[in-house]
Order: structure tokens, then C-alpha cells, then sequence
């Protein structure tokens, strides 16, 4: 089959989601309940539950930097995120390449911050850089990277790991709106507007506000993602921006990884900045859109409550996973996690039709709208 000018080549790796029998295996093996007891035969029955829904719909993690040996880490590409997402049943992981990450740093607070100011052209560099490490990856480490949503169907149909390129935060346009022409022909197609770099696009969550929201060039930037045909993410702006940003979209927007303001399935967190309020969260939904949540809970079974308490808010049509998943923090530490997280949803009281929704349905419904 041939897509978007580039010919898709026939997995030879089993498919694991629609086979299924590995992962049902390792969630005997990992939960609760000795083998044979009630507690281990409704966790076997859960975990088939699980992989019936990742074989029947495209599960998709909205926001990833791959794990310990993704592409935030100084490791060489390898196979470890295609072998854990067959091993845990993932589709496809929206890869974020960082470019603000060489100034960035711990504050007193332990939370991440801008610590040095940037060389001229030092983060369009480092951009070009992690983009070389995702072309590497996708040629020798066995997954596909999706430029459109028939290569997701392909993939998915073949059981074979799929990427979406992604960038967290434009701060490698310098001002030259040109370079999205770049990254789109580059294979990207998921961009994050703002991060902790202060830039000339728009005010983030936990900066200073300079922009009051949204600044012209923003706009620009967000007709242009449409144009061009990229998701466009709202994550880490703040709700001024955010609501700017919604009035002027004219196709869904993500807002990829975040948590309910003082959400209690978290608890006490340094990253109260960042979670989002239930007024936030809803105009986001109300362009057609899904807001994501991060993995940053105690066990997957409060994961689940940190979705439910998204799922009341603004419904299950507009919340999506977007683990963020970049050191060892986190209870999707890896993908071989994915379908104990989705068995952990089904246990939760989510339908089988929801949480296949929540684990990449929705998202589908964004990609397709805003890249084809
Ligand atoms: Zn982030
Ligand atoms: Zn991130």
C-alpha cells in the first residue's frame, strides 16, 4: 500500500495486538493473585478485555519523549521503544523532540526551568539534531513514522509500532515562520506551541506573562499548522492563551499532557502549575478537542482516577493519554505498561467503546482533522 508518496513495507515482527497471548501471559505473571485464583482468573479476564481493545481501535499515547532511551535521553537510537510497545500493545507514541532542552534545568523548587540563555541558532540546531536521531530511529529500530492517517490504519493493521514526529515547543523557529514548511517536509506533524523558553508566540503556564495570551505571530503560527496540516497542541500555554487560541482554530486543538487542577488522584505535586482548570479543559473540548493526561500518579489504578476526573468534566470524546513519559518517574515507566493501564481503565468502570476513546480515539478524530 502506498501513502503520502512513500511505500509501507510488510512487518515481519508478530503483531502482537491482534495475537494478543504475550501480553495476557505478562499480566498473569505481573498482577495481583497467584496463578489459578479468582483475583489472577479476572485479571486474565480484564487483560483480554484490554488487548480487545487495542486489537479494535488505534491506541495512541498524545505525548511522549520515549522513555529513559527516547529522544531527550544522550542514548543512540535502539529497538527498546518498538520491543515495549509490542510487549504492552501500543500503536503509536507522538515522539516530542525538545528543542529548548540544552537550557533547561532544575530550579530550588525541583521543578524544570529555563537555567541558561541559548548561543544564537544553539536550539535550531539542537532541533536538527534530535530530528537526525528520529530519522535513525525510524530507519533501523522498527517503527514507522505516520505522515498521514492511512499510515496509522496501515500500521496498526501490520502490528507494527508507529510514531508521530512531534516537537514540544517552537522555540527553533526564531521568528521564520518558514521553518514549518521544514518540519512538515522533515515528517513532523504534531506541534506544541509554547514550553519554558520564553518565545515570541505566546505566554506558558509557568513563565512570566509578557504576551497577555496570544501574541499576532501565535496566530499566524496556528494558521499555519492548519494549513500546513499539523495537530496543533496547546499544552503548557496558559488559559489566556489557551482560549485565545481556541477562538481563532478552526480545526480541533490537543492540549497533550496535563491533569485537573488540585486533581486528588495526584495528590501533592510540584506540578500544580501546570495542571489546568475545568474552564481551561472545556474550551479546549469545545473545538472538537481532547485534553491529554500525564502519568505522573502514585499507581495506574489513580491514572485512572486522574482520567475520570478529566472524563467528568468535559466528557469522555475529550480526554486522551499523553503519558510524557521521559526518565524513570511515572506509572507508565514504559510501554510493556500500556495494556495494564487500559485492563486498569476497564477495571475502573470505563466501557470497553470508552476507554478505547481515551486511549486513542479521540486523538485519531484530531489527526484526521487536522493532517488527513
Ligand atoms: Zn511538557
Ligand atoms: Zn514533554
Amino acid at each position: 500500500m502506498d501513502c503520502c508518496g512513500h511505500a509501507h513495507t510488510p512487518a515481519y515482527q508478530p503483531a502482537i495486538w491482534r495475537m494478543g497471548l504475550a501480553p495476557v501471559g505478562a499480566l498473569l505473571a505481573g498482577e495481583v493473585g497467584p496463578r489459578g485464583s479468582t483475583e489472577a482468573a479476572r485479571t486474565a479476564e480484564t487483560a483480554s478485555a484490554a488487548l480487545d481493545v487495542l486489537r479494535k481501535s488505534i491506541s495512541v499515547d498524545v505525548h511522549t519523549h520515549g522513555g529513559k532511551s527516547g529522544i531527550t535521553s544522550k542514548a543512540p537510537p535502539s529497538d527498546d521503544l518498538a520491543n515495549a510497545m509490542r510487549a504492552g500493545s501500543l500503536a503509536v507514541a507522538c515522539l516530542a523532540d525538545v528543542p529548548d532542552s540544552p537550557i533547561l534545568g532544575r530550579n530550588p523548587e525541583g521543578s524544570l526551568a529555563v537555567v541558561r540563555t541559548p548561543e544564537p541558532g544553539q536550539l535550531y540546531r539542537h532541533h536538527l539534531e534530535r530530528l537526525a536521531w528520529m530519522d535513525d530511529l525510524v530507519a533501523s529500530h522498527g517503527v514507522r513514522r505516520a505522515l498521514c492517517t492511512a499510515d496509522l490504519d496501515a500500521a496498526h493493521k501490520a502490528g507494527q509500532p508507529a510514531i508521530v514526529a512531534d516537537v514540544e515547543g517552537l522555540d527553533f523557529l526564531d521568528g521564520k515562520l518558514e521553518r514549518l514548511e521544514e518540519a512538515h517536509q522533515r515528517g513532523i506533524r504534531h506541534l506544541q506551541l509554547v514550553h519554558y523558553t520564553p518565545n515570541d508566540i505566546g505566554d506558558f503556564q509557568t513563565g512570566a506573562i509578557t504576551h497577555q495570551g496570544l501574541t499576532a505571530f501565535g496566530g499566524e503560527v496556528i494558521q499555519a499548522c492548519h494549513r500546513l496540516g499539523f495537530v496543533c497542541d496547546v499544552a503548557h500555554a496558559t488559559e489566556a492563551m489557551a482560549k485565545q487560541a481556541v477562538k481563532l482554530a478552526t480545526k480541533p486543538l490537543l492540549l497533550s499532557h496535563t491533569a485537573v487542577s488540585g486533581s486528588r488522584a495526584m495528590g501533592p505535586t510540584p506540578l500544580t502549575g501546570r495542571q489546568i482548570s475545568p474552564d481551561h479543559a472545556r474550551a479546549i473540548a469545545d473545538t472538537g478537542g481532547s485534553v491529554g493526561i500525564w502519568h505522573f500518579f502514585p499507581s495506574l489504578d489513580k491514572y485512572v482516577d486522574g482520567l475520570k476526573e478529566m472524563a467528568e468534566m468535559v466528557g469522555v470524546e475529550h480526554v486522551s493519554i499523553g503519558t510524557d513519559q521521559f526518565d524513570a518517574r511515572g506509572c507508565v515507566e514504559d510501554y510493556t505498561q500500556w495494556v495494564h493501564l487500559v485492563a486498569a481503565m476497564l477495571r475502573g468502570g470505563f466501557t470497553a467503546e470508552e476507554a478505547g476513546k481515551i486511549a486513542g480515539g479521540n486523538y485519531m478524530r484530531i489527526f484526521r482533522a487536522a493532517v488527513g
